[in-house]
């Protein structure tokens, strides 16, 4: 087996207004960083195109039609102040949902030890009823639900790294005990959530960063809270929400992290799942901003991944 990896070129086409940091080229810059010698055992496979249904898992249909009706026939269309949706955008957030579920059926059916999904939009700050913060859907929750519901996982683990605070993912787990979600978060920044004292019902784990917090802070808060918790939590599956933007290049925040601590807490990950869940990890793409800074973290990421 190996690390797969998903993509697709509909993501490319979830087209953001001039200036938008959250934008075609991001994934260009993470293709391009995968394109080198160090990748070529990489799995690399088009995403499947994705079952709306499953967007219900973590979403009211009310709220789906909602979106749905957003979506311009052409331009762009202003859903939140900085959340836009184009022609192609339900597209694109569907097929996302489709490879965050096929990654999900690939752990459990051993097509691949773990997997990489380099998708827009993101995810982490859809709460149930709010599409926000440049994502539409929780592609992390609904992969989470598809693990219990296609495959019986009865406990799944989601790891938020982002700079931003998952505060969509939290939403959505917030009285479920089968989810822990564990977040490392620049606080005070977007969206606000997150301070230790949000613990839903025990299942959620918050560790707010200061901004200027470096790797050994970083890798301390990782040690002290996050990893403790899924270790006691005993997940069957481990979902991370591979945002970039704590990296030092990132312009929306203040935290320090180079590639090297993608790379480090990756492992430590690893070891976990492969500990607890036989190794299943599924990686999704949230932020990242500075080109570079996302690419050489992607890089560091899936690198790790495929060390196995
Ligand atoms: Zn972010």
């Amino acid at each position: 087996m190996a690390t797969r990896l998903y993509t697709h070129p509909i993501f490319l086409e979830h087209i953001t207004p001039p200036g938008h940091p959250e934008r075609p080229d991001r994934l260009r810059a993470l293709a391009r960083a995968l394109e080198g010698e160090a990748f070529s055992a990489l799995d690399r496979v088009e995403a499947p195109a994705g079952d709306e249904a499953t967007i219900l898992y973590a979403h009211p249909a009310e709220f789906v039609a909602r979106v749905r009706a957003a979506i311009p026939e052409t331009g762009i269309a202003r859903i939140d102040a900085d959340t836009t949706a184009s022609p192609k955008s339900w597209q694109a957030a569907v097929t996302a949902i489709g490879a965050a579920n096929a990654a999900v059926d690939d752990v459990f059916e051993g097509r691949a030890d773990n997997v990489f999904v380099a998708a827009r939009p993101p995810g982490h700050h859809a709460e149930k009823t709010t599409a926000m913060g440049f994502c539409l859907f929780n592609n992390a929750a609904i992969a989470a639900r598809h693990a219990q519901r296609k495959h019986g996982a009865e406990r799944v683990a989601i790891v938020d790294w982002d700079v931003h605070h998952g505060n969509g993912t939290q939403d959505i787990f917030w009285d479920d005990p089968s989810v822990l979600y564990c977040s490392t978060h620049q606080m005070p920044l977007y969206p606000g959530t997150g301070a230790k004292n949000e613990t839903g019902a025990g299942n959620i784990v918050n560790a707010p960063l200061s901004p200027g917090t470096g790797s050994d802070h970083f890798r301390e808060a990782f040690l002290s809270r996050v990893l403790p918790a899924v270790h006691d939590f005993s997940p069957d599956l481990v979902i991370v929400s591979a945002g970039f933007d704590a990296h030092h290049r990132d312009p929306l925040a203040e935290i320090e992290l180079t590639e090297d601590d993608f790379d480090w807490a990756t492992g430590r990950l690893m070891e976990l799942a492969g500990r607890h869940g036989g190794g299943k990890l599924v990686s999704l793409l949230e932020g990242g901003y500075d080109l570079q800074g996302l690419a050489y973290s992607a890089a560091a990421h899936v690198g790790r991944l495929m060390k196995g």
